[in-house]
């Protein structure tokens, strides 16, 4: 799949579709009361903006939970509401989101790790805050802010490539919209927080593992540079929860976990596929024209086109976001519509994997034995899924702008590959384009792939590398170089990058070295480092959780203690037999 992709190829010149979301934010507005609210000593006296700036950065944070709002009133208002009340499993119509009370967890509660860009950058929060033991329990359902109303979204989607009717919320719960000091709105969620009417036979829990993986990876994809929700906090319980994790009938007694995660919206390809197939066609309009308002400022709501124009600029984010994921190796495991998001963000964080080895067949989910998911079939599931939208638009648009739509799908491809050869040239440092850049990077990844060369160290080695050493095959230090070094290609391909390299004017190899290794990362969350990390957190020992996320914040920086633990080494022998089920 990734072969037919990045082969040598000319590749068609494609109208851009749809408008980048664009949020123009005036960061700490004056007039945004949050950037006062909170100050004790706050004055009637205008502040000069460096006061302002200063006070937004530092002392503006919010000190206690109590001061904390966040509300789920704009949903509420804007949809109808699930009639029916409680946490039993049913079938829901005509609603977004029915509401439910998280159930706490039992046992003592330990926070295991937090994220300060979130909690402070986002959620405006002191860090002391989340010491508390008001944190802990609202941070894991066991307690709710004042004017609270927790919701239960109702979505389907089409799982391994059939429709599986309604799916929702099951273990998670909005808590509401928070909106930050920086104008921003974001929606907290929690997971594991118990039954939900979308639970259907699952228990509503996550277990320690599966949020390790959840808290670590998205922090980490967003250090990256990828679209992502967010994790604030990981809260571990001792709640028992029953699990076969690799459904051979061995079920283990594990322990219940809540992730505290943030997104601008949750709404997926699912939200949108469920409305349409239940036939609820003014509800789908009306979500649609919510989704566009709030997230689509490229889109106008009183656009005849609009839909087309929303639909054109998934199209294209979906695009961008499944390059940017193969340009770091990630494959996401379960790519169903009810994991895509709206806002093509990478969500829902199940048996994700990055490959060590490259190759285009890199299953990360043991449960996907025919590798639908693999690491080189996501543009192509993108494009399923994306197929699945447009179904789930079609009551919606007329019938010549459903021939627009398709045409615009048709294109999806072309603008997927005109990005990974981007992203792909900007790994390997070339500026300007020439006729055989194509043939450069797919001899490269032939290559990688034949000599089982570890994709993350063999781009960051190539960025780490002065042309005079690559001339000189100097690899005393590089590994993953010195694998790729024994293809009898490699002489070739390697002539043929410096000269390429050789060629670009206005440029030198140091910067060269620097652009590289600002988009090649050192570290990347292998799952031996993750499943090293769950052994210790399911001990209560959470300091390598701690170490992972704080390397994981600077990817592209060599740090001691990484290459201590040997991060950026060649991945231990038993790394490849890990395996990693849905379990979770
Ligand atoms: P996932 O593959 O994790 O995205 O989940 C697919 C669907 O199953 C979603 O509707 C989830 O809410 C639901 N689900 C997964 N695990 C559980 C669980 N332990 N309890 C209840 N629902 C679950
Ligand atoms: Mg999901």
């Amino acid at each position: 799949m990734w072969s037919s992709i990045c082969r040598p190829m000319l590749f068609a010149l494609v109208v851009a579709l749809g408008v980048a979301h664009v949020h123009v934010l005036e960061f700490c507005q004056s007039t945004d009361p949050d950037c006062h609210g909170h100050d004790d000593t706050k004055t009637n006296s205008p502040l000069s903006p460096q006061t302002l700036t200063s006070r937004c950065n530092v002392s503006n944070l919010i000190h206690n939970l109590g001061q904390f709002r966040v509300s789920c009133k704009k949903l509420i208002e804007a949809f109808p509401i699930d009639e029916v009340d409680g946490n039993f499993v049913r079938t829901v119509k005509n609603c977004i989101f029915s509401q439910s009370i998280p159930t706490p967890l039992k046992g003592p509660l330990r926070l295991a790790a937090v994220s300060k860009d979130v909690i402070e950058g986002i959620l405006d929060l002191d860090m002391a805050v989340t010491r508390s033991d008001d944190f802990l329990h609202y941070a894991s359902g066991g307690k709710l802010l004042p004017g609270s109303v927790p919701l239960a979204h109702r979505y389907g989607g089409h799982q391994f490539g059939y429709w599986a009717g309604q799916l929702g919320d099951g273990r998670a719960h909005l808590l509401g919209q928070y909106s930050n000091r920086k104008g921003e709105i974001w929606e907290l969620q929690l997971k594991g927080s118990g039954r939900t009417p979308y639970s259907r036979s699952g228990d509503g829990r996550a277990v320690v593992r599966s949020s390790v993986r959840e808290f670590l990876c998205s922090e980490a994809m967003y250090f990256l540079g990828v679209p992502t929700s967010r994790a604030a906090s990981l809260i571990l319980s001792e709640e028992p929860v029953l699990r076969d994790q690799f459904y051979n009938g061995n079920v283990k007694k594990e322990r219940g976990a809540v992730v505290l995660r943030v997104a601008k919206s949750w709404f997926r390809i699912g939200s949108l596929e469920i409305l349409s197939q239940s036939g609820e066609t003014d509800l789908l309009r009306k979500l649609l024209n919510f989704i566009i308002d709030e997230h689509f400022p490229s889109v106008s709501v009183d656009d005849p086109q609009k839909y087309l124009a929303f639909y054109s600029t998934v199209v294209n984010e979906t695009a961008h976001l499944i390059a940017q994921w193969m340009s770091v190796g990630f494959a996401h495991g379960v790519c169903n519509t009810d994991n895509f998001s709206l806002l093509s963000i990478t969500i829902d964080y199940g048996p994700f994997g990055f490959m060590d080895s490259y190759n285009p067949n890199f299953v990360p989910n043991s449960s996907d034995d025919e590798g639908r998911y693999s690491v080189g079939a996501q543009a192509d599931v993108g494009r399923f899924n994306l197929e699945k939208l447009l179904s789930a638009l079609s009551p919606v648009l007329r019938e010549k702008q459903q021939k627009q739509a398709k045409i615009v799908l048709k294109g999806y491809i072309d603008v997927y590959q005109m990005r990974i050869h981007q992203i792909f040239k900007e790994k390997l440092g070339l500026l300007g384009e020439e006729e055989d850049d194509g043939y450069l990077i797919a001899l490269l990844l032939d290559m990688m792939e034949d000599t089982r060369s570890d994709f993350t160290m063999t781009f960051r080695q190539l960025s780490e590398a002065s042309a005079e050493q690559l001339h000189n095959r100097d690899f005393t230090q590089m590994w993953a170089l010195a694998d790729l070094s024994s293809h009898e290609q490699f002489s070739e391909w390697l002539n043929m990058y410096l000269h390429r390299l050789s060629r670009q004017q206005n440029d030198s190899d140091l910067d060269r070295q620097h652009r590289m290794k600002d988009v090649n990362p050192r570290y990347v969350l292998r799952n031996w480092m993750a499943e090293s990390a769950i052994k210790k957190a399911e001990m209560n020992d959470f300091s390598e959780v701690e170490l992972l996320h704080h390397i994981l914040s600077s990817p592209f920086v060599t740090q001691a203690a990484a290459e201590e633990a040997g991060y950026a080494a060649r991945p231990p022998w038993w790394a490849e037999s890990l395996n990693v089920s849905c379990s979770s």
